[in-house]
C-alpha cells in the first residue's frame, strides 16, 4: 500500500509541527479530527511514522562540530566493521559505497576531538584498509531529508489476521474501543470476527461509549459514523 494525498496532507502538517493535536491538523489540512486520528494510527502502525522525536536549536548544538570521514574497509568485513562503528555515540550516520567505502559523519566536541577519534576507533583498525579523508565541516548548508510526493511513500500495514500484506488503500478494518485491526479482505475479517468477536464485544461493552464497528474504511468518516 501506498501512502496517498490524504497522508501526504497529515505528514506535512506533523512536519511543521509534531505535537499537534488531531485537531489542530484537521483544520489546517480540511480533514476531520476522526479521520486524522485514524490515519495516523495507521501510518504508525504501518511503521511509516516511527516516531516523534524533538529538534533540538542551533544554539544549544553549537558546541559540537561534525567531520565527515571516508573509509576504505576490505569487502570481507565491510558490513561487521559498519555495525560496530555504527554504534560509537559519536557517529550519526554511517553510509556504505560502492567502491569498497565506508563514509561517516560524526559529532565531536572540538576540532581535536577527530584526530584523536580516528586514532582510537579507526585508523589501524582490522579491515580498516586507509583512512581515505577526515573533514570537519565548517557550515551545514542543507540537511534535510528528501521532501515527499504523494503517493512515494510505501506502508508496510499487514493483515491482523493472515498477516498478509494488506494491498488496498481502503482497507477492511474492525474497531473494538481505541483499537482498530486492518484486513487484507472481507474473508480475513470474517474469520478474525469469528474467532475473537465475543473478545472484541466484551471489550465494547466495558469501554463505554465505543462501539464495535465493522465498515469498509474509506479513511474519511469517524468510526461507526453515518454513512
Ligand atoms: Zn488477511
Amino acid at each position: 500500500m501506498n501512502s496517498d494525498a490524504v497522508d501526504a496532507r497529515i505528514i506535512g502538517a506533523l512536519m511543521e509541527d509534531g505535537r499537534a493535536s488531531c485537531r489542530e491538523i484537521a483544520r489546517k489540512t480540511s480533514l476531520t479530527a476522526p479521520t486524522v486520528s485514524a490515519r495516523m494510527a495507521r501510518m504508525m502502525k504501518a511503521g511509516l511514522i516511527k516516531r516523534f522525536v524533538p529538534v533540538l536549536s542551533e544554539d544549544s548544538v553549537r558546541r559540537w562540530v561534525q567531520a565527515l570521514i571516508v573509509l576504505k574497509v576490505d569487502p570481507a568485513s565491510a558490513e561487521r566493521l559498519a555495525g560496530t562503528i555504527a554504534r560509537l555515540p559519536e557517529v550519526q550516520a554511517v553510509f556504505m559505497t560502492a567502491d569498497q567505502g565506508l563514509c561517516l559523519r560524526v559529532a565531536l566536541e572540538s576540532v581535536a576531538d577527530l584526530q584523536t577519534f580516528l586514532a582510537r576507533y579507526l585508523v589501524g583498525r582490522r579491515g580498516v584498509l586507509a583512512v581515505t579523508s577526515s573533514q570537519v565541516v565548517t557550515r551545514v548548508v542543507k540537511d534535510e531529508p528528501p521532501s515527499l510526493a504523494p503517493g512515494s511513500l510505501r506502508m508496510d500495514l499487514r493483515c491482523d489476521y493472515c498477516r498478509g500484506e494488506v494491498t488496498s488503500n481502503r482497507p477492511y478494518t474492525l474497531a473494538a474501543g481505541a483499537s482498530r485491526y486492518y484486513f487484507c479482505c472481507k474473508t480475513c475479517r470474517k474469520a478474525y470476527l469469528d474467532r475473537y468477536g465475543a473478545r472484541l464485544t466484551k471489550a465494547r461493552r466495558t469501554a463505554s461509549g465505543e462501539r464495535l464497528s465493522i465498515r469498509k474504511d474509506d479513511g474519511l468518516r469517524p468510526s461507526g459514523g453515518p454513512a
